[in-house]
C-alpha cells in the first residue's frame, strides 16, 4: 500500500520531471520556516548522533507549504529510505501491517492526510508508534487470538491540513509537532529566484518582486505561476520574465493586485452581497458557492484571513472593512459592529 519507496541515493522526486528539480532535497535549500528548520535540524542531528531513529514527526498547515518536501528532506538528512502513502489509501489494518513489516531500520513512513486515516487502522498504529510492535488479531469469535509482531524502529512522518481533526491519542504519539505558516513576500521572492535559476529562465528582480505578493504565500503556487510566466515569456516575449510578461500572466490567471484569484473574490462577494458581510457559517458559504467546506477552510480561508479580508468570529465568518473597500461596497452598520467582536 505504499505509493512509492525512494532510496536516499535517489532524489525525492515527484512524477513531473520539473518537480524533481524544484523540490529542495536538504534543509539548507529549504527557504523560510526558520524556527521549524532550526528545531528540526537539532532533532535530526541529535538522532544521528545517537544513531537512533528520529522521533515521530507531525507537520500541519495549508496545502503547498512544504510538508511532503520536509518528509523527503528528513529522509535525505537521515540517509534512510522513505515510504510514501496517504491516510485514505490505508483502508484496512492489513494494508498498514504490510507496510510496517516492510520497513528497514530507521526508515521514514510518510502518511499524507493523516487526519483521514480510518479509525481501525489508526488503532493499529498506536503500539507500532509507541513500542514498535504490531498486535494482530487472528481469527474471530472464541478462537480469536492476538499475535505480537516486533517491528524495526522507524519514524512516522504525518502531514495534515486539518490538525484539529486528529484524535488526541494519535497526536500525542508524535514527539515532534511542527506548524507551517504561509511564507512572507521576501521568502516567496527567494524561492522564485532560486527556481528560475533551476528552470534556466531569466526572471527580472522587479518581476520577482511583483510576483512575491501574488502567490498566496505558498511555494506550490509560486512554482505554478513561475512556470506560466515562463510559457508566456517564451511564446509572447523574448524568453525573459519582466514586469510586462508577469502582469500579462497574472491577468490570464485571474490573479489580482492582492494575490486573490476568482474564487477568493467570489467568497468575498458572497459574504458581502448575500449575507450582508456576515457573520455567516462556512457551511452556508460553501452551499452558496457549490464548494466543499473543507476546501474553503484549507485552501482559501487562510490567505483571506492573512490578508485581513475575512475574520473568524464566534458567530461565523465576517467580511472586514478592507474586504468591503476592495469590493467597492459601502460597509454596512452591522458589518462594522461585527468587526468589533473578538476573533476566535
Ligand atoms: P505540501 O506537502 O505541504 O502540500 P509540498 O511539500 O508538496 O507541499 O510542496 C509543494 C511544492 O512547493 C514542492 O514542489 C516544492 O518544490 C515547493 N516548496 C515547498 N516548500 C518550499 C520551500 N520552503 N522552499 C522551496 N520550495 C518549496
Amino acid at each position: 500500500m505504499t505509493d512509492r519507496i525512494i532510496a536516499p541515493e535517489q532524489g525525492f522526486y515527484d512524477d513531473a520531471e520539473m518537480e524533481k528539480n524544484l523540490r529542495p532535497s536538504y534543509l539548507r535549500d529549504f527557504t523560510g520556516q526558520e524556527s521549524l528548520k532550526e528545531n528540526l535540524s537539532i532533532a535530526i542531528e541529535a538522532a544521528k548522533f545517537r544513531k537512533d531513529s528520529l522521533d515521530h514527526c507531525l507537520f500541519a498547515g495549508p496545502p503547498g507549504l512544504g510538508k511532503t518536501t520536509l518528509a523527503g528532506i528528513i529522509a535525505k538528512e537521515m540517509n534512510v529510505n522513505i515510504h510514501i502513502t496517504s491516510g485514505p489509501v490505508l483502508e484496512k489494518a492489513s494494508d498498514l501491517a504490510g507496510l510496517l513489516t516492510s520497513l528497514s531500520e530507521n526508515d521514514i513512513l510518510f502518511i499524507d492526510e493523516i487526519h483521514r486515516l480510518n479509525r481501525v487502522v489508526e488503532e493499529y498504529l498506536y503500539p507500532a508508534m509507541e513500542d514498535f510492535r504490531l498486535d494482530i488479531m487472528l481469527d474471530s469469535g472464541p478462537s480469536a487470538r492476538s499475535v505480537n509482531l516486533p517491528l524495526k524502529r522507524f519514524t512516522l512522518v504525518g502531514a495534515t491540513t486539518r490538525s484539529g481533526l486528529l484524535t488526541g491519542p494519535l497526536r500525542d504519539r508524535f514527539g515532534l509537532h511542527y506548524r507551517l505558516e504561509l511564507y512572507s513576500e521576501k521568502e516567496i521572492i527567494r524561492i522564485l529566484m532560486r527556481n528560475a535559476d533551476i528552470l534556466q529562465v531569466k526572471l527580472k528582480k522587479e518581476a520577482a518582486e511583483m510576483l512575491g505578493g501574488r502567490c498566496r504565500g505558498t511555494p506550490r503556487i509560486a512554482n505554478r505561476v513561475l512556470k506560466r510566466c515562463r510559457d508566456v515569456a517564451q511564446v509572447r516575449g523574448n524568453g525573459v520574465i519582466d514586469t510586462e510578461i508577469t502582469q500579462k500572466t497574472l491577468d490570464m490567471l485571474g490573479i489580482d493586485e492582492d494575490g486573490l484569484d476568482s474564487m477568493d473574490r467570489k467568497i468575498l462577494e458572497t459574504v458581502i452581497h448575500k449575507f450582508n458581510g456576515g457573520p455567516v457559517g462556512l457551511g452556508t458559504i460553501g452551499a452558496a458557492l457549490g464548494e466543499e467546506t473543507e476546501t474553503l477552510e484549507e485552501v482559501y480561508e487562510p490567505y483571506l484571513i492573512q490578508k485581513g479580508f475575512l475574520a473568524r468570529t464566534p458567530r461565523g465568518r465576517v467580511a472586514t472593512l478592507a474586504a468591503f473597500r476592495k469590493m467597492n461596497v459601502e460597509p454596512r452598520h452591522s458589518a462594522r459592529e461585527s468587526q468589533e467582536e473578538l476573533p476566535i
